[in-house]
């Protein structure tokens, strides 16, 4: 292996920056380039009138594989990501706003919650806990963690055994609906698929793993917020000799006799032995990669086929003062008719009482806005691009999200008044999500992680047609979730030195 190799990364996202880390300590040459101003991609940050806001992420889960990045360089991930652990982990609104329960992850203080709703429901609680915890150990170790290089690496005996103890083939409301009768409950334990874009009513059970991950695991903040690990592994990259090129828009992957071997960026070529492509997978694959045999099975007709996750509209607002009532980071305010509210999302239709999201970062975090006042995100999940029956140019469209999202969290204790408390105004919306990171369809998540497009099935790490280039990131193999993108940033470092060294 020669390990002065070069390497270019494209996009600065969470995926692009923990390869680029792991291959800049194992002594490759990397250079990444990324479009934006900022590393982080979705993990970027919006900063106006002194309130700062995370743009996309802002639950960590499972920080041990944050954690792993800076050990991996041999840095103290405590100097770049110092984490709190929140708990209550959230707060759930029902009934317009009515009623509330506290969701804990202290298990003792959890089962209280549930006992009191109902106690039979709180021992199919604990069954439930019992099956999934089994089934994502599976997960964890045969699945989400290795490369599905070859057909052979999923096909055989070993793996189809494993893969049936997944049971995956019912949706997570169907699955949770076998231990729990309480509706509200059963909306708690299930909505979290929402998180990597997934209906609960439609996608594999096996991603409840998200909310029994929470409450066995917890979730932290990262002190000033989840950008700063975007930051800090830009730093970290950069100590160990990695140069990031940023507002540098790569145009295109060269490839010549089946084999990368660098890219174009403003018109100039750029070399080197190996490409990791971070820009979304299905994005990539039409617009970067022109060589038709290089895009193997993924034309352009097989990417438009395919399913893509929901998407977002989020309100960033500053508020001219602070909301005691709103005592949790993390509040969700479910639709009162969440079935109609999830076909919606995945249908297009207009969301006639959408769910939303409220991250108050400012109640753990004296950084992120002026003393005395509070900074709200507000996330409405709505549908991707090519799904939604309504345009995103139209400002009739953003008027009615936003409209929505007021009407609905002026119902919270509290907050009656808060359109008229607003000082400061930022939004997203799918199309920032198409035209600032080049995520397909504006879908947030990237593929949708059905069945169909879960494990094997999923674009892997190694190009499969193409000497040289990899992928990594949401839309590639495990999925979506900062994690699960770690995860995948890993695995293409992995599967890149496997290539090397032979
Ligand atoms: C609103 C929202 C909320 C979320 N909440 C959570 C959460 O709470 N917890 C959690 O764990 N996960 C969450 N996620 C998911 C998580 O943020 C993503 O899965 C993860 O950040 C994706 O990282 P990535 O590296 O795959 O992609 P990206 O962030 O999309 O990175 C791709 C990078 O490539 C760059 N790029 C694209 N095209 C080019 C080009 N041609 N040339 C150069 N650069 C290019 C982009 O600008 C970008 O920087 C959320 C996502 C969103 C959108």
């Amino acid at each position: 292996m020669n390990k002065d190799k070069k390497v270019i990364v494209v996009g600065a996202g969470v995926a692009g920056l923990a390869s680029a880390v792991r291959l800049q300590k194992e002594g490759y040459q990397v250079e990444i380039y990324e479009k934006e101003s900022l590393p982080g991609g979705k993990m970027h940050t919006i900063e106006k009138d002194g309130f700062r806001f995370d743009l996309g992420p802002t639950i960590v889960m499972m920080p041990e594989l944050y954690r792993e990045v800076f050990e991996f360089a041999g840095k103290d991930p405590d100097d770049y990501i110092p984490m709190k652990r929140l708990d209550p982990m959230y707060r759930s609104y029902f009934n317009q706003g009515s009623e509330h329960i506290d969701i804990s992850s202290d298990l003792v203080q959890l089962m209280k919650t549930f006992e009191t709703i109902d106690p039979k429901d709180a021992a199919g609680f604990l069954k439930y806990l019992a099956s999934i915890y089994e089934r994502y150990s599976v997960a964890r170790d045969y699945f989400i963690q290795r490369p599905f290089r070859h057909k052979k690496d999923f096909y055989n005996p070993f793996m189809i055994t494993q893969a049936l103890k997944l049971k995956t083939f019912d949706s997570a409301t169907s699955s949770i609906a076998k231990f729990v009768n309480d509706e509200k409950i059963r909306q708690m334990l299930s909505f979290q698929t929402l998180y990597i874009g997934v209906s609960p009513n439609n996608g594999p059970s096996l991603y409840t793993i998200i909310p029994m991950i929470e409450l066995l695991y917890g979730i932290w903040y990262i002190d000033g917020g989840m950008h700063k690990m975007a930051e800090g592994m830009a730093s970290v990259f950069e100590e160990l000799g990695g140069k990031i090129h940023y507002d540098a828009p790569v145009e295109q992957v060269l490839i010549e006799d089946g084999t990368a071997r660098g890219i174009q960026v403003a018109g100039q070529e750029q070399t080197s032995d190996y490409v990791v492509v971070n820009a979304d997978f299905p994005y990539a694959m039409k617009h970067l990669i022109q060589d038709k045999t290089a895009k193997g099975k993924y034309t352009d007709e097989k990417i438009d086929s395919m399913k893509y996750s929901c998407s977002c509209f989020i309100l960033y607002l500053g508020m001219d003062r602070k909301y005691d009532e709103l005592e949790q980071v993390h509040t969700f305010v479910f639709s009162e008719n969440l079935d109609q509210n999830l076909d919606q999302v995945f249908s297009g239709e207009f969301i006639e009482d959408p769910s939303i999201y409220v991250v108050a970062a400012s109640k753990v975090d004296p950084t992120v806005a002026p003393e005395g006042k509070e900074g709200l995100f507000v996330l409405v999940p709505v549908s991707d691009l090519e799904t939604a029956q309504y345009d995103w140019h139209d400002e009739a469209t953003l008027n009615y999200y936003r409209k929505k999202a007021l009407d609905s969290l002026s119902n919270l204790p509290g907050m009656s008044n808060v359109e008229n408390e607003i000082i400061s105004e930022s939004v997203i919306t799918p199309l920032d999500f198409q035209e600032k990171f080049n995520a397909y369809n504006g879908a947030c998540f990237g593929l949708q992680p059905t069945l169909l497009q879960s494990n094997h099935f999923r674009p892997q790490a190694k190009a499969e047609a193409c000497e040289a280039l990899y992928f990594t990131g949401s839309s590639t193999h495990p999925g979506a979730g900062v994690p699960i993108v770690l995860m995948s940033g890993k695995i293409a470092a992995e599967e890149l030195m496997l290539d090397d060294r032979s």
